[in-house]
């Protein structure tokens, strides 16, 4: 496995990797959800290259990009068995002295994680194309537990004619329901034993939703109780919106529907989401 960190070392390097090449974009503090992507990029390609890189313009200026979780060697460990490329740039390698070039895709970005977090999705939007330029995949892999980045990198993908195929994977979860996130370390004890409670939010709505309740306010109302009844988590968002569009259902129709949330618990900002359909 070759460690690359600067980008002409990337291109020179992506002379020699077989075609077709996969692509999995991490910042890294690797778990297993970000190696089923790997693993499935494996299987599908004759090469693989995961990229790692806490992407400093994703991060508002309140956010924690100073303390995201960091552990290359840890990483580079979990990717050895399935990757043949690891390409991990430093800051100013993606962004030097006087960089100023954004990438905004408009209509995607505006709700659920983009409102409360502004700028983000033009910071994952940009460093995205950024890396598709640099690595040049042929199929990109995307974990559906980011549901709103993977339909904004679609769209980016389909109006800038980016010549490659978006991969969407299914959530990784712990035993007890909780989607794997390298932010889930931030958690104490107690606060790990509350987290939980967003997937059985989620499994709430697909109850009732598979029972034949289509009235989504009512929906949202139950799963904000349930959420409630945990002292420690704080609800940001509970939406139930088209799977496509995002605009909020407030009946639940033919067709798909994205169930998703944000809640706090302390200061660490657990999401998760399912798809009824
Ligand atoms: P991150 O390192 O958080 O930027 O995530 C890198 C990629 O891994 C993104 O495409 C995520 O959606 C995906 N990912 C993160 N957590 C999970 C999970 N629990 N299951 C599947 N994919 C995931």
């Amino acid at each position: 496995m070759k460690v690359i960190e600067t980008v002409a070392g990337m291109r020179e390097c992506r002379r020699q990797t077989a075609e077709p090449v996969g692509f999995v974009p991490t910042m890294g503090y690797l778990h297993e959800g970000h190696v089923s992507l790997v693993k499935r990029a494996k299987e599908e390609n004759a090469s693989v290259v995961v990229s790692i890189f806490v992407n400093p313009t994703q991060f508002g200026p309140k956010e924690d990009f100073k303390n995201y979780p960091r552990n290359t060697n840890r990483d580079l460990a979990m990717l050895e068995p399935f990757s043949d490329v690891v390409f991990m740039p430093s800051d100013v390698e993606m962004y030097p002295d006087k960089y100023n070039t954004w990438v905004e895709v408009n209509g995607l970005t505006g709700q659920l994680e983009g409102a409360s977090r502004p700028g983000h999705f033009r910071g994952v939007s940009t460093v995205v194309t950024k890396l598709f330029n640099i690595v040049q995949p042929t199929k990109v892999y995307f974990g559906q537990k980011d549901a709103q980045q993977l339909l904004v990198i679609k769209k980016m993908t389909a109006d800038l004619n980016i010549n490659l195929e978006v991969v969407a994977c299914p959530t990784m979860r712990e035993p007890d329901g909780l989607a794997m996130s390298s932010r889930n370390t931030y958690l104490t004890p107690e606060q790990r034993k509350g987290a939980p409670v967003l997937y059985k939010a989620l499994s709430l709505a697909r109850d009732k939703w598979s029972k034949g309740e289509k009235d989504a306010e009512k929906i949202r109302l139950e799963m904000n109780k349930l959420i409630r009844k945990e002292p420690l988590a704080e609800i940001v968002y509970i939406s139930i919106a088209d799977a496509l569009t995002l605009q909020e259902f407030s009946h639940l129709m033919q067709k798909p529907a994205l169930v998703s949330m944000a809640v706090k618990f302390g200061k660490t900002r657990l999401i998760d989401n399912i798809i009824l359909e």
